[in-house]
């Protein structure tokens, strides 16, 4: 599998059924973007547009996704950043990183009454690390 440093991002009213690789797809309309696993393992990560998710920064000829993308529940376990649409890889993460990361993304969901992901997001913690 081939990890990619770089991603494009390409707006679209609905979310294409069959994602190109290395591409980020963001519906505006639905407040939601959709990849495939930048590892090159081929999953879908969903990532909801909203205050308890993922924020969108739009630069104009680049994006960023913040915080970062952690792929727990997918074999490859994949953590990595889109900054201005390049992908800086994180660490993997220890069980105990990954459980109370999704302690956290459980209250957090329940705090903003939003439906089920399958993908969580990381404590602020991680994120003032890679500041
Ligand atoms: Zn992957």
């Amino acid at each position: 599998m081939t990890r990619l440093y770089s991603i494009s991002h390409q707006y679209v009213e609905y979310i294409p059924e069959h994602l190109l690789p290395g591409v980020l797809y963001i519906s505006k309309r639905f407040r939601t973007a959709s990849h495939l696993c930048c590892c090159g393992c081929g999953m879908k990560v969903v990532t909801p547009l909203n205050p308890a998710k993922w924020s969108l920064t739009d630069y104009g000829p680049n994006v960023s996704l913040s915080p970062s993308i952690g792929n727990w529940n997918h074999p490859c376990r994949s953590h990595y950043f889109i900054i201005r649409n390049h992908v800086r890889w994180a660490g993997k993460m220890s069980q105990r990183q990954v459980a109370a990361v999704r302690q956290r993304d459980h209250i957090d969901v329940e705090r903003h009454a939003k439906g089920k992901n399958v993908v969580a997001h990381l404590s602020e913690i991680f994120k003032r690390w890679f500041k």
